[in-house]
C-alpha cells in the first residue's frame, strides 16, 4: 500500500470554503458528556472565513455515521469528525468512513510499527483490539497523535474535498488540530481571506455600544461588526474580507479594511476598548503590575472569591487571601481604604485591594480601594450592578479588577 503524500506540500486544490462537523459517540446524544469539540472547531475555523453549515452530533452507530459523513461529502469542502477513533468495537469513526466513499480499511504498517512501539516502551504487549487504531484507508494520511493512541486520518477526496477525524478527547484533539491539521488546511486555501480582530470593551451596555456604532456599521457586509456580551467583556468583532471589483479583482485588501474599521471603532468607543483578542483581565492586572512594579495583595468580602479567582493565575498577586463571609457590613460605610493599606501591609507588598460586595435585594452594591501605603496613596471606588446572586458577585470581582488596572495605570 503506497502512503499518501503529506498533503501540506500538496497545494491547493479546492478551495475550503465550507465545512462540517461531527462529533461521534454515544456518551455525547445521550447527555452525559457535552460536545465542546464543536464549538472549538466552529470557531478555529469561523475566524479563517470558513462557513460552518452544520455541528452534529452522533451516536455510536455506523449506519448513521455513515449516512452523515456521505452526505457532509457530498455538500461541504471539509468534514471534521471528532471521537471514535478509540480501540473497541463501539469505536467506528474510522469504518464509517471508510464505508462512505467506498474503500476498504487495512493494517498499515508504519502505523502498526508505531503503535507496537508506543506498548512496548510502556512494558505492554499491544492488545489485539488496539490494532484497528493502525488501521488507515489508501486515500488516508495518518495524522501523527503524541497524546493518545489513536492516530487521526486526513483523508483527500478526488474532487479536492477533505476529510479530516481526530479524537474525541479534547487534550488528544487541540494539539492535532492545532499544529497538524490547520497549517495543511492553511496550505489547501481555507477560508475566505477573512482576517479578524477583537476589541474587549468594558463599562458600556450593549444597546450604547450599538447606538454608538450605529445601524450602517452593524449591517454591513464587510467589514462585519458585530457585539457579544461576555460574562466579563462586552466584545466588539470585526470581521473584513477583500474587497473586489466585478472582474474580481481586489480593489482594497482585507487588512486594509480591517484596520480602517478596528481605528473608527475605537475612535467611537474611546475610553472603553480596553483590550484586544483573547486577552484576559488577569493578563491586564498582570502587565499593570509589572509596569508599575509592585505586587499586590487583595481581601474581598461577599463574592465567594469572585476576584481571588479571575486574579488566580497572576503571579504578582497574593495568593494567601482571607476570604469574607458572604454578608458583609453596609459596604457604603466600609473602610475600604484602611482595609487596603492593612492588607498590603500584613502581605509587605507595595499595593492592597480590598472589595466588599453586598446584595441588598434590588442590586449588588460594591465599594473597592486600592491603597499603596509606602507611596502614601489611596483610591476609592463606589458602583451598583444591576446584577445580584453569583453573577453580581463576579461583575464586582471584575469591577475590582478594572479598577485596579485603572489606578496601577494612573499613578507615576
Ligand atoms: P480514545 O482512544 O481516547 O477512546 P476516541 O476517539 O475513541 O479516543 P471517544 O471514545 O469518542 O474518543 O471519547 C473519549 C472521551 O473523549 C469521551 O469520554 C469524552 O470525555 C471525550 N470526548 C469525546 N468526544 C467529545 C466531544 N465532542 N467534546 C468533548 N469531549 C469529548
Ligand atoms: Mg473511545
Amino acid at each position: 500500500m503506497t502512503t499518501p503524500t503529506d498533503p501540506l506540500g500538496a497545494g491547493p486544490r479546492r478551495p475550503l470554503r465550507t465545512a462540517e462537523l461531527l462529533a461521534v459517540g454515544s456518551e455525547l446524544t445521550a447527555g452525559e458528556t457535552r460536545d465542546t469539540n464543536g464549538g472549538e472547531l466552529a470557531r478555529s475555523l469561523a475566524v479563517r472565513g470558513v462557513g460552518i453549515r452544520r455541528i452534529i452530533a452522533l451516536p455510536d452507530d455506523l449506519a448513521l455515521v455513515t449516512a452523515a459523513v456521505a452526505e457532509a461529502l457530498a455538500s461541504v469542502d471539509l468534514v471534521v469528525t471528532t471521537g471514535g477513533l478509540g480501540p473497541t468495537p463501539d469505536d467506528l469513526t474510522r469504518e464509517a468512513v471508510a464505508a462512505a466513499v467506498g474503500e476498504a480499511p487495512a493494517v498499515d504498517a508504519a502505523l502498526e510499527a508505531w503503535l507496537r512501539d508506543l506498548f512496548a516502551r510502556r512494558g505492554a504487549r499491544l492488545p489485539e483490539f488496539n490494532l484497528k487504531q493502525a488501521w488507515r484507508i489508501p486515500s488516508a494520511t495518518a495524522i501523527p497523535n503524541p497524546n493518545g493512541t489513536a492516530p487521526g486520518w486526513w483523508v483527500d477526496r478526488p474532487d479536492g474535498r477533505v476529510a479530516v477525524l481526530l479524537p474525541g478527547p479534547p487534550r488528544e484533539m487541540r494539539p492535532m488540530w492545532r499544529d497538524w491539521v490547520v497549517p495543511r488546511l492553511s496550505a489547501r486555501g481555507l477560508g475566505d481571506g477573512r482576517l479578524v480582530r477583537t476589541l474587549r470593551t468594558y463599562g458600556i451596555g450593549e444597546s450604547s455600544v450599538a447606538e454608538i456604532l450605529g445601524e450602517p456599521m452593524l449591517r454591513a457586509a464587510n467589514p462585519i461588526v458585530a457585539t457579544y456580551a461576555r460574562a466579563d467583556w462586552l466584545d466588539v468583532r470585526i470581521s473584513a474580507v477583500d474587497e473586489r471589483d466585478a472582474g474580481d479583482r481586489v480593489t482594497r485588501p482585507a487588512a486594509e479594511v480591517l484596520e480602517v474599521a478596528t481605528a473608527d471603532v475605537r475612535a467611537r468607543l474611546e475610553g472603553f476598548v480596553r483590550a484586544e483578542g483573547e486577552t484576559s483581565w488577569a493578563d491586564l492586572v498582570a502587565g499593570a503590575a509589572e509596569r508599575a512594579g509592585v505586587r499586590i495583595a487583595i481581601i474581598e468580602l461577599g463574592t465567594g472569591g469572585a476576584l481571588g479567582d479571575l486574579l488566580a493565575e497572576v503571579a504578582a498577586v497574593e495568593r494567601d487571601v482571607a476570604y469574607g463571609p458572604r454578608t458583609t457590613p453596609d459596604p457604603s460605610t466600609w473602610p475600604a481604604e484602611a482595609e487596603a493599606e492593612a492588607v498590603a501591609r500584613d502581605a509587605r507588598v507595595e499595593v492592597g485591594l480590598a472589595l466588599a460586595a453586598h446584595d441588598d435585594g434590588t442590586q449588588t452594591v460594591l465599594r473597592a480601594a486600592v491603597a499603596a501605603p509606602r507611596a502614601g496613596w489611596a483610591r476609592t471606588l463606589d458602583l451598583r450592578l444591576f446584577p445580584r446572586g453569583p453573577h453580581g458577585r463576579f461583575r464586582a470581582g471584575v469591577a475590582a479588577a478594572a479598577f485596579l488596572v485603572e489606578v496601577l495605570g494612573a499613578e507615576p
